[in-house]
């Protein structure tokens, strides 16, 4: 998901996925399915921050399937044009889509493992799998935020918790209290689940993207 995003950060005005057809895959973990829901989501996200859904495309096809490629890519390049550039086409300010995104990209690791189930659904018609994942599901995922805090009088600094972040958001000298860069800190909720002394706490935080206009 976040190349999806990354390639709008980075410019690009559309983003076009394209995988064998579902079924064909030749790795067991037939991950077109996983594909399908992920460009599903993206495009929830994108509606959510204001932005047109239209701009994220994928479809399915053979090394074959020449004439169709040309013919899907050509549609996708006119829907771009339609739209015109990211935001601008929306009525949303470059600066706003920007710092959107860039609250969006920390938050993926986050909506991976918030939304698992759903991603990993195998779902055969791509026609299904559009009401699998619903603007609700991304707005509850943003209304929920909360951070991972920890407790300075709890805290024993035994340093397990920093030893298992995956991003090293957590520093602290050995036997005192540590602390979080919530900065950097993706919400696994690894430390919460690893700390033995009950140390850390998991906060309601505002939402770091913008809630859904009415
Ligand atoms: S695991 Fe708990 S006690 Fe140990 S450093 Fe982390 S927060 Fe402190
Ligand atoms: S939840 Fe804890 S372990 Fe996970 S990234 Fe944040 S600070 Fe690190």
């Amino acid at each position: 998901m976040s190349f999806i995003f990354k390639a709008f950060l980075s410019g690009a005005d559309g983003v076009f996925v394209g995988g064998c057809r579902l079924g064909e895959c030749h790795y067991l973990t037939h991950g077109n399915y996983v594909a399908l829901n992920t460009v599903i989501l993206a495009r929830r996200i994108l509606e959510y921050l204001g932005l047109s859904p239209q701009r994220v495309r994928i479809e399915f096809m053979g090394s074959s399937d020449g004439l169709i490629f040309a013919r899907v890519v050509d549609e996708f390049i006119a829907t771009v044009e339609r739209l015109g550039p990211l935001g601008e086409g929306e009525g949303v300010a470059p600066d706003a889509v920007r710092e959107r995104l860039q609250r969006l990209l920390r938050l993926v690791p986050y909506i991976k493992i918030a939304i698992r189930d759903k991603l990993t659904t195998r779902v055969e018609d791509p026609q299904r799998a559009d009401e699998l994942i619903t603007l609700d599901d991304v707005e509850r995922l943003f209304k929920r935020l909360f951070a991972y805090r920890i407790d300075a009088d709890k805290c024993k600094g035994c340093g397990v918790c920093a030893g298992r972040c995956p991003v090293n958001a957590i520093s602290g000298e050995r036997k005192k209290p540590h602390k979080i860069d919530e900065q950097e800190c993706i919400l696994c909720g690894t430390c919460f689940d690893v700390c033995k002394f009950d140390a850390i706490q998991r906060v309601a935080v505002e939402p770091l993207l913008p809630v859904r206009s009415p």
